[in-house]
Formats: structure tokens, C-alpha cells, sequence
């Protein structure tokens, strides 16, 4: 029995993706014994702090890092070191930031919301952001028009949440940064290219450690040493409240040393997710096809198409009744008001991929007219 049945809580099979609220990664056991071994010993902290800066600059090809609880904490604190630098009374200030350069410019596009705001987030940190565009045209005049001798740091969201088309593209708005010599910080929190940003010019970049590189729950800031050293300091301000421990970080740097090794194997993905089609294919009202990842990643997920008619019941109804369950299965579902639902292979345990098709089977053959 694992842990969370033995609270009496529902089993989850994540068939979603990396969702944070389904508890975004399962780590390996070598994760899981740098977890264990940090929660059951000690450490000088600002050691550890800068060993991990140490680590994260290693494997992302910067010059120094910071590791934080999450990327949503990543963003506050790196908005927070564009504003204080290393002044210890001002760290002690934010977010009361009055009378301080602290204008966050973002392009409307990708003021989004990730299970909390990004806006908020840059408020925690002292920022004030600073919209720019409309939400699904921005131009590069936008941007340069927007700054002022108050603003801070220009911010770009790379994520499948944000709006993909009529924003700018980083390129740009990293050269109207450097033009004007502000520091351009990117929220690359789901992405699987951990050097690239840094790579383009980047001064910030901030990963999620619970999505791509498959670590506990955490985060990393990565880029300029100035900057991570101030990102660093800020645990003495609003960082604390979001401290990340010794176990945190323990994990974090166990994931950063077995990413590169990992295997992303989309043979393996296409051969599970053709068995749950082949399963599916009896079935009155749904079709099932292979499909790989929009953004263009080497995921290749099931696509499940329901039928309303022929399967008696629309895909809001299926994706509900999967989640009620027990075991509850969570689909991706980014399309089902248009009756489409996902099944993700990279969080799914072997043999799940049954399990679902089963569960699917039972719930429409109950819906069907023998
Ligand atoms: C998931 C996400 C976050 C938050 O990441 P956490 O590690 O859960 O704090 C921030 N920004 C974007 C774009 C995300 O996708």
C-alpha cells in the first residue's frame, strides 16, 4: 500500500502530465535517497546553498545558481534581486518596494496563470509588472516604449499556457534589454533544455525541479553570479517564507546529476500508447490515435476523440467520471470542450495504460445500449 492509501486517501494514476496538483513528478529511488538521507542528517546551510549555486551553474552552462522551493517561488525571488541587489535593507524591505526601479515589463500574451498568477508572483518580489500589448498582439514598439528609468527587468514566459502567436519573440525583447542595459529574466519553468536560455543571453532563467528534470519539489534560478548571489540573499527577506530545505536541495541536485543520463524513449511511449488504442478501438463512439506533442517535445500521447452520439456521454462526462473514481485517473485535457482528451505516457506507472483502457471500457458499456 503506498503512503497516501495508507492516509485513506484515493489512488492517483496520472495520465495528465506533470501537474502540480497531482504532485508533478514520482522521483527515482536515487532521488529519493538523497531525500531520505538529507531529512535524517545536517549541514551548514549557506554551504549547501552555495554548492547547489555551484551545481545548478554545472548543468546549466551559467555562471552561478540559486535553488528555491518551486519556480513560482523562483520568480519572486529573482524579481526580488533585480530590485534589492545584495543591499540587505532593501531585502528586508520587499515587497514594500516604493521609491525603488521595480517595474517588471511583461507582453500581455503571457500574463498567465499556472495555478497562481505570474502577477502576483512578481508582486511578492517587490514588482509592479507592467502589461504591454494587447493579449494576442504585441509589438516590439510595446516593449521599448514601456521602459522607464523605473523599470527592472524585462520578463519572458515560455510556456504552453501563454498566448503562441502575435508576441515577441525572446530574441527581441532580449535585444531591447540589453540595448537599454536592464536585466532580462525568462520563466522557462516546464521546459526540457535546461542551457538553452542561458545559451541565447539570458540573465535569469527559472526551472521548475518537479516538472522536466523530474526532481522533488523545487526549483532553480540560474545565470549571472551578481544576480544568484542576490537571488541567494533574498533568504534573508521574502525568501524565507519559501525556504527550501536541506532534503529540497539534497534532491534537486540528485535530479541535475541523472538528467543528462536519462532516457527519453519514445519507442517505448508509442508501443504503450498503441496498446491503449488498440484496446479502445472496439469501442462504439471513441477514436484513438497517436499524436505527438504540440509544442513539438518527443512526447507521443493517445489521443482519445469522443463521439457524443455514438458513445453516450461527451468527453467533459468521461474526463469526470475517470477522476471520481477509485483508483481516480487524471487525462490530459486541454481540448475537451472540444471532445478530446489526452492520455500522457511519461507519469504513468507500468501497466496503467491497461487500467485506464479497462476503466474507459466499463464506464461506456454502462452508457451504451446493449
Ligand atoms: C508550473 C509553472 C510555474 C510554477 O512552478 P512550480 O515549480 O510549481 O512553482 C511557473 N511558471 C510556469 C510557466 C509554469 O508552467
Amino acid at each position: 500500500m503506498s503512503v497516501f492509501e495508507s492516509f485513506g486517501l484515493r489512488k492517483v494514476i496520472n495520465a495528465s502530465g506533470k501537474m502540480t496538483a497531482l504532485g508533478a513528478s514520482a522521483v527515482s529511488d536515487e532521488v529519493a535517497e538523497a531525500l531520505k538521507q538529507a531529512s535524517q542528517d545536517y549541514v551548514d546551510i549557506d554551504e549547501m546553498m552555495e554548492f547547489a549555486g555551484k551545481v545548478i551553474a554545472e548543468y546549466t552552462g551559467s555562471e552561478d545558481g540559486c535553488p528555491t522551493c518551486g519556480a513560482a517561488a523562483g520568480i519572486a525571488i529573482s524579481v526580488a534581486s533585480v530590485i534589492t541587489g545584495k543591499n540587505l535593507t532593501l531585502i528586508e524591505r520587499i515587497p514594500d518596494s516604493e521609491g525603488l526601479r521595480n517595474e517588471i515589463i511583461i507582453q500581455k500574451g503571457q500574463q498567465i496563470h499556472f495555478g497562481a498568477s505570474i502577477g502576483q508572483m512578481i508582486r511578492i518580489g517587490g514588482g509592479s509588472a507592467v502589461e504591454v500589448g494587447s493579449a494576442n498582439k504585441v509589438e516590439a514598439d510595446h516593449i521599448r516604449q514601456a521602459i522607464t528609468e523605473k523599470t527592472a527587468a524585462l520578463l519572458y514566459v515560455k510556456s504552453h499556457h501563454a498566448v503562441q502567436k502575435g508576441m515577441q519573440p525572446i530574441e527581441t525583447m532580449m535585444e531591447i534589454a540589453k540595448a537599454n542595459n536592464i536585466p532580462f529574466i525568462i520563466d522557462a519553468a516546464a521546459e526540457e533544455d535546461f542551457k538553452k536560455y542561458i545559451k541565447m543571453g539570458a540573465d535569469i532563467v527559472i526551472y521548475s525541479g518537479g516538472k522536466a528534470l523530474e526532481g522533488p519539489t523545487s526549483g532553480l534560478i540560474c545565470g549571472k553570479k551578481d544576480l544568484m548571489e542576490a537571488c541567494r540573499m533574498q533568504y534573508k527577506g521574502i525568501g524565507r517564507p519559501m525556504k527550501i530545505g536541506k532534503e529540497g536541495v539534497a534532491g534537486l541536485i540528485a535530479a541535475l546529476r541523472q538528467y543528462p543520463y536519462k532516457e527519453d524513449n519514445p519507442d517505448d511511449q508509442i508501443a504503450r500508447m498503441t496498446k491503449l488504442c488498440e484496446s479502445l478501438k472496439t469501442v462504439n463512439g471513441l477514436t484513438c490515435s497517436i499524436k505527438q506533442d504540440e509544442a513539438g517535445r518527443a512526447i507521443y500521447r493517445a489521443q482519445i476523440e469522443v463521439d457524443t452520439d455514438k458513445a453516450g456521454l461527451t468527453a467533459e462526462q468521461l474526463l469526470h467520471r475517470l477522476e471520481i473514481g477509485n483508483p481516480a485517473i487524471y487525462l490530459r485535457h486541454h481540448y475537451v470542450n472540444i471532445g478530446i482528451l489526452a492520455v500522457d505516457p511519461r507519469p504513468l506507472l507500468k501497466g496503467q495504460e491497461e487500467v485506464i483502457a479497462n476503466t474507459i471500457k466499463s464506464i461506456l458499456n454502462e452508457e451504451q445500449p446493449k
